[in-house]
């Protein structure tokens, strides 16, 4: 529950580095609270979870959505239920798995180190151990301590997966009630918007869902397991406009792809004219000075290239990110692979309207588009997807050379059996059994990033400076004392001398 600093894609590093406590204020500070002790903004499930209990019997002074550190507040003797959300409790998601087994400094991920700790080293544990409330997660990482292992050794009495649904709301009155709950149940299955309650209160890096599921089918992904529909215009400004009031300068717009908004076909051809009305009507939103969505696909791009250059003229001007002094528009973007083969096998319905033969073609185009347009997106790409031969990664390289003097973000990820997906019983590949092809897709991206984002070597800037050579310095520290002995330490060296090598050619 912390706003790294307005930065939503600087949260993603606190989901594996070590930070001391020393310096969590200054990288993961603690969202402001309301006059009441309440949270000021909160993760958007949790959001969704207080508004259906209040719309559904429950009374204001029954629930209280509260900062971890402000436990003590509101856990008393008549409390009987606390509901807890979570993306990723034992950080074994894309980012947190891949890069806590790189550098977490041999220890655990972030995210579980803070999952024990709320669950065990604070009242929450001390009324769940007596008996006197009932504990219960939820939230998009809940699958992963549905097991009886981790529900008893986190003190869990119910684990709620997949969406805020009716369910929710008859675990919370069987809590109440002093009733046993089940080990597990599932949320709801949503159908249409209007079963989707508006929010009470802030959200965290103010975000707002857009539209639900995606239907593109990729066989490694969750949000497509859910029905696709778009939130009304409406609906979506109600709850800006809480976000708003409650001080939140900006809206993370909260879909699987922007270019689904209001779509009306199979094809996947976007509605330009959907999309645009409603980016419209957020810029117009007054006090709302940040529009950051979530993610984006590469096929409407290149389907309806009118309609990004439309929406990017309005985003640039509500960019969070900035970048020469002027600001610029970024959304997440799976690339995945650069292999046609394992394209058609496990993700094919990404390039539609188009055939999956032309994805590495539809990659480099979509990019192209974006960048003539100030849009800079935060790309991912998989490794170890199941199938992955030497050729498949030798055509993620290929792609990877390709997209050379554009300007994108590259985060190469393990692949990750999530749940539920197509995949969800396949094992994940060890960093340990990596080969050497697979770490040239790391240490290339890694080298790409270096040199499209490090700002240019300039003396009398302190930023540029240090980028320039403590970071290089700072990460050979790192590297004597621990990295030698990690598996990443051939990736390390070269990205160092890489570094190394472009500091003392650029001030030379
Ligand atoms: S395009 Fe993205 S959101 Fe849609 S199914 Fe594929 S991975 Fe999932």
């Amino acid at each position: 529950m912390s706003h790294f600093g307005d930065d939503p894609f600087g949260a993603f590093a606190g989901s594996f580095l070590l930070i001391p406590n020393f310096l969590k204020p200054f990288y993961m500070p603690k969202e402001k609270d309301l006059e009441n002790g309440t949270a000021k903004a909160a993760p958007y499930g949790l959001r969704k979870a207080e508004a259906l209990l209040l719309n559904n019997g429950f009374d204001e002074s029954d629930v209280a959505v509260v900062h971890p550190k402000n436990l003590s507040r509101f856990i008393g003797p008549t409390t009987r239920a606390i509901g807890i959300s979570s993306m990723d409790p034992l950080g074994i998601a894309y980012v947190s798995l891949t890069y806590s087994n790189m550098f977490a400094l041999g220890s655990e991920p972030r995210n579980r180190v803070e999952f024990r700790k709320l669950l065990r080293k604070t009242p929450i544990a001390k009324v769940h151990d007596r008996g006197q409330a009932k504990v219960i997660v939820g939230g998009a990482g809940a699958w992963q301590v549905a097991g009886t292992e981790a529900r008893k050794t986190f003190g869990i009495d119910c684990v709620i997966t997949g969406e805020v649904g009716p369910e929710v709301i008859d675990i919370f009155h069987q809590a109440i009630n002093g009733e046993t709950l089940p080990p597990k149940a599932v949320g709801g299955i949503l159908r249409a918007a209007e079963d989707i309650p508006l929010i009470r209160g802030g959200s965290m890096h103010g975000a707002v869902e857009i539209t639900r599921g995606c239907g593109r089918g990729c066989q490694f992904c969750s949000p497509t397991q859910r029905r696709r529909f778009s939130l009304p215009i409406e609906h979506i400004l109600r709850e800006v406009q809480v976000n708003v009031d409650a001080g939140n300068e900006m809206t993370i717009l909260a879909t699987e792809d922007l270019f689904l908004y209001g779509l009306k076909n199979s094809r996947f051809i976007p509605n330009r004219n959907a999309i645009v009305n409603l980016i419209e009507n957020l810029v117009n939103v007054p006090g709302l000075k940040y529009i950051q969505p979530a993610h984006i696909a590469l096929a409407p791009v290149v389907t309806d290239p009118k309609c990004t250059e439309e929406i990017a003229e309005l985003l640039v001007s509500r960019g969070r990110y900035t970048l020469g002094g002027k600001s610029y528009v970024t959304a997440e973007a799976g690339i995945e692979t650069g292999s046609v083969r394992l394209f058609k096998e496990r993700m094919a319905g990404k390039a539609l309207p188009f055939k999956p033969e032309e994805w590495p073609e539809i990659v480099k185009q979509a990019i192209g588009i974006l960048n003539d347009n100030r849009w800079f997106p935060l790309t991912t790409w998989l490794v170890g997807i199941p199938g992955e031969d030497e050729e498949d990664v030798n055509a993620t390289l290929e792609l990877l050379d390709d997209l050379k003097g554009m300007k994108l973000f590259i985060t190469p990820l393990l692949w990750v059996p999530l749940r539920p997906s197509i995949l969800s019983e396949g094992s994940r590949p060890e960093i340990e059994a990596l080969n050497d092809l697979q770490w040239e897709v790391f240490t290339r991206s890694w080298q790409y990033n270096l040199d499209v984002w490090r700002p240019p070597l300039k003396i009398n800037s302190w930023k540029a400076f240090a980028s320039s050579f403590l970071v290089p310095i700072f990460g050979s520290l790192i590297y004597f004392l621990y990295a030698r002995y990690n598996p990443t330490a051939p990736m390390i060296k070269r990205l160092l001398f890489h570094s190394f090598n472009k500091a003392f050619f650029e001030s030379a």
